[in-house]
């Protein structure tokens, strides 16, 4: 058989050179951590902090805390009156409950949900014109759930009895999260294609669900990175990659962004296996 038929055949042309972005995505929905909510913008993920999140940063005004939840902090009055006509005025008041109450089982996972029930509320399955480059008609629904694996676990029975009235807040018509079967839809896609959402430094600030980038499978091997731009997140190439269905990410964030300084300050290489850094960038 001609070797220019097999599928890694070096002669085909690279879809993707070392270096080109794959994606460019902005979340479709996306919450601070529970820790980080006093730490990081609720809307654009800016922090006025140090990397070590010791020091406020010169010229960067301390984050306005929403007065009704004290729960979401702002960088500006603009992030704050974008984000509550966008997404925080239906749940706002849930979290000023669970702010005061003692069950907070695993809350990071439930911020999530709620932006998930409020954009199936309106109807929002997909990204927004310009949330992706390159675009994508990829939807909410078509994301992997692992539902059969899910349902029978005790765990996720536990978390929909945990957090089926705030739930019922959001969805008093049950239109989007009736009963289990349809808690385990939502809660599974978010189990199967959540990203945690690193700062510069690495620290994870946030977790978020990116519906084009979610089809790209994790490898022990990977051919390209993701890292963040605030909440943006951008996927490059590590090697030329023959096409899209072909590229291969990483499970580890902190693994991408070291990478993405050294795609842009050093030389790298590559050892099957290991990343070895040159000696001014301890890994
Ligand atoms: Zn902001
Ligand atoms: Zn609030």
């Amino acid at each position: 058989m001609d070797g220019c038929e097999t599928k890694k055949d070096p002669c085909r042309p690279a879809a993707y050179r070392l270096g080109d972005v794959i994606y460019r995505s902005q979340p479709w929905v996306y919450s601070v951590l529970q820790d980080t909510a006093p730490l990081a913008c609720y809307r654009c993920l800016r922090t006025p902090f140090s990397s070590d999140r010791s020091v406020q940063l010169q010229n960067k005004p301390p984050l306005r805390r929403c007065a009704q939840c004290k729960f979401a902090h702002y960088c500006s009055q603009q992030c704050q009156k974008e984000d509550w006509t966008d997404r925080h005025q239906p749940e706002c008041k849930i979290l000023s409950k669970l702010a005061r109450s003692s069950d907070q089982l695993s809350l990071d996972v439930l911020l999530i949900l709620l932006k998930i029930i409020i954009r199936l509320k309106k109807e929002q399955i997909g990204d927004e014109i310009g949330a992706c480059s390159p675009p994508s008609a990829r939807t909410f629904n078509q994301l992997m759930s692992h539902e059969d694996e899910l349902k029978g676990s005790p765990g996720v029975v536990m978390l929909y009895k945990a957090w089926k009235p705030y739930i019922a807040v959001l969805d008093k018509e049950g239109t989007v999260c009736q009963d289990l079967a349809s808690f385990v839809g939502l809660y599974g896609r978010f189990h199967t294609n959540g990203f945690s959402i690193a700062d510069y430094f690495a620290g994870n600030i946030g977790k978020g669900l990116y519906l084009a980038p979610s089809i790209i499978d994790h490898s022990c091997d990977p051919n390209a990175v993701q890292f963040f731009v605030g909440k943006t997140m951008v996927v490059k190439a590590i090697r030329d990659i023959p096409s899209l269905e072909e590229v291969s990410g990483t499970f580890s964030t902190k693994f991408s962004m070291k990478l993405k300084l050294s795609l842009n300050n050093f030389d790298i290489i590559w050892d099957g296996g290991e990343w070895i850094y040159p000696d001014c960038f301890p890994p």
